[in-house]
């Protein structure tokens, strides 16, 4: 992995969450869809923070980011550890079944249950869990082979068997540079979730955050797009 982003900027962070929720919220407005969270507006924007080093998270909560997402198990224990206060916490990693009993005590959500082994441990684990733990299941929308999430076949079994109640879905649909070829992928997530009356969709990152909120996303996850540093003082101004 990459050098974790230090040296950020309250304001910009600032800035870019202003900018997303507002892009969010003109989404929301146009767009039709009956979202399965109910109320139109209330999506969440959870910052990804794979990428930023712990030292910088009072910097994130300075600029308003109030809910965050981790992808390691052992960096979202540090995390937790050093600013546990400051945020409430997802995981939305690679869920990896002997690191289950490490993420239940700290987090709201864990975005991305998609094995048995997962559920297995979940089970195991479940009195070291923080009261009101929910999961979110990862589905494989696309059917791409190697990718994780449950196929949209087996959904139903799969949730049956979850000792955990399951908030609703999430999805990770084909790399695309062009955030539209997101769009039938978000939608068919959306499907799934209503035909089985579950309310949180989480779906669309920097890339699609867009679509996806038009899509009926109640959750988007945001990384790069929230640390860009922004414009230059002295560049050109257009
Ligand atoms: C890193 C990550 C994101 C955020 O991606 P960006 O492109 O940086 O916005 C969202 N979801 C998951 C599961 C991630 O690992």
């Amino acid at each position: 992995m990459a050098a974790l982003i230090s040296g950020l900027s309250t304001d910009a962070i600032r800035a870019n969450l202003e900018r997303v929720r507002a892009e969010i919220e003109a989404a929301v407005e146009r767009s039709p869809v009956e979202r399965p969270g109910g109320e139109a507006g209330a999506v969440q924007v959870l910052a990804a923070i794979k990428y930023v080093a712990a030292a910088e998270l009072p910097t994130l909560a300075a600029a308003g980011v109030g809910l965050v997402g981790e992808n390691r198990a052992q960096d979202l224990e540090e995390k937790v550890r050093a600013h546990g206060e400051l945020f409430e916490w997802d995981f939305i990693g690679q869920l990896q079944s002997r690191r289950v009993r490490l993420i239940v005590p700290h987090v709201r959500l864990i975005h991305s249950v998609a094995s048995e082994s997962a559920l297995r441990e979940l089970e195991r684990h479940r009195e070291l869990a923080r009261p009101g733990l929910r999961i979110l299941v990862e589905v494989n929308v696309a059917g791409e082979d190697g990718k994780a999430g449950v196929a949209p076949e087996q959904l139903d079994a799969f949730i049956d068997r979850s000792p955990v109640p399951v908030a609703g879905l999430m999805t990770m649909p084909p790399l695309s540079a062009d955030a539209e070829a997101s769009r039938p992928w978000f939608a068919a997530l959306r499907e799934l979730a209503r035909e089985r009356g579950l309310r949180e969709l989480s779906m669309g990152t920097s890339q699609d955050y867009v679509v996806a909120a038009e899509e009926g996303a109640t959750i988007v996850r945001i990384g790069t797009k929230l640390y860009d540093p922004g414009p230059v003082a002295d560049g050109p101004s257009d």
